[in-house]
C-alpha cells in the first residue's frame, strides 16, 4: 500500500449548467472548513455581482493562453467558447499542507485530472429530469436567452461523460443530495492511503509501514 504525495485528498465535481452544482458545492463547503474551492482563471466576462478573486480570477485571452504556454494550468478547457483553467501551483501547495481541494470544473478537465491525479474523487452531479435542468437554467436569468440555448445544447455533451466518473449524485432532493455528497468526502478521506499521509506519525507508533510515492 502506498501513502499519498499529498495529505489533502482532491474532489472534481462536474455537471451540466442548471444541475444545481454550485448550490451543493456552496452548502457543502460550508458544513466542511477542511476543503478548499479552487477559484479558477477563466476568459469569461464577469456577470453581475460576480468579483474578481472570489468566483473567478478574471483576465484576458492572450494572457490565459500565455499561462497555458508556461503550464501554469494543471488542466483547461474551452467551455462555452471562454477559456477556463485550474492553478497547478495553489492546488499542489494547498494539498500538501493537508487541505482538501475541490474543484468545479467540466469533463475535459476532468479528464486532465485524472491522468495526474487517478486517485481524485471525480463526482458528477445530474438534474432528476431535462425538464428540471431547462426551468432552473432560465430561474438563473442571469444569462442572455441565446446563452441559455447555447448551455442546454452543451449540458446534453457534457452529460454524455458523465459515466467517466467515479460517483454519481442525483440532484432531486437537495437535502439528500448533499447528505451523499458529504459520504462521499468521508469515504474518501478513510482511504487508507489518505489515512496514512495525514497521520504518519500514528501509523508509524502502530507499525504500519507504507510505501512512499517514487517522487
Ligand atoms: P460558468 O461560466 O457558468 O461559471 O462555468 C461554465 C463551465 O465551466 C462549468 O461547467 C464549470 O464547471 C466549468 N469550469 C469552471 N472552471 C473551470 C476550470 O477551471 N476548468 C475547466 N475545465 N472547467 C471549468
Amino acid at each position: 500500500m502506498l501513502t499519498s504525495a499529498f495529505s489533502g485528498s482532491l474532489f472534481v465535481v462536474a455537471a451540466p449548467s442548471g444541475a444545481g452544482k454550485s448550490t451543493l458545492v456552496n452548502a457543502l463547503l460550508a458544513q466542511e472548513p477542511g476543503i478548499k474551492l479552487s477559484i479558477s482563471t477563466t476568459t469569461r466576462p464577469p456577470r453581475p455581482g460576480e468579483q474578481d478573486g472570489r468566483e473567478y480570477h478574471f483576465t484576458t485571452a492572450e494572457d490565459f493562453v500565455a499561462r497555458a504556454d508556461r503550464g501554469e494550468f494543471l488542466e483547461w478547457a474551452e467551455v462555452h467558447g471562454n477559456y477556463y483553467g485550474t492553478s497547478r501551483l495553489t492546488v499542489e501547495q494547498e494539498m500538501k499542507t493537508g487541505t482538501d481541494i475541490l474543484l468545479e470544473i467540466d469533463w475535459q478537465g476532468a479528464r486532465q485530472v485524472r491522468k495526474q491525479f487517478p486517485d481524485a474523487a471525480g463526482i458528477f452531479i445530474l438534474p432528476p429530469s431535462i425538464a428540471a435542468l431547462e426551468e432552473r437554467l432560465h430561474k438563473r436569468g442571469t444569462d442572455e436567452p441565446h446563452i441559455i440555448t447555447r448551455r442546454l445544447l452543451a449540458a446534453g455533451g457534457e452529460i454524455a461523460h458523465a459515466p467517466e466518473f467515479e460517483y454519481a449524485i442525483i440532484n432531486e432532493e437537495f437535502n439528500v443530495a448533499l447528505s451523499e455528497l458529504q459520504a462521499i468526502v468521508k469515504a474518501t478521506r478513510s482511504r487508507f492511503a489518505q489515512q496514512a499521509a495525514r497521520n504518519a506519525s500514528l501509523f508509524a507508533q502502530l507499525g504500519i509501514h507504507v510505501q512512499q510515492p517514487q517522487s
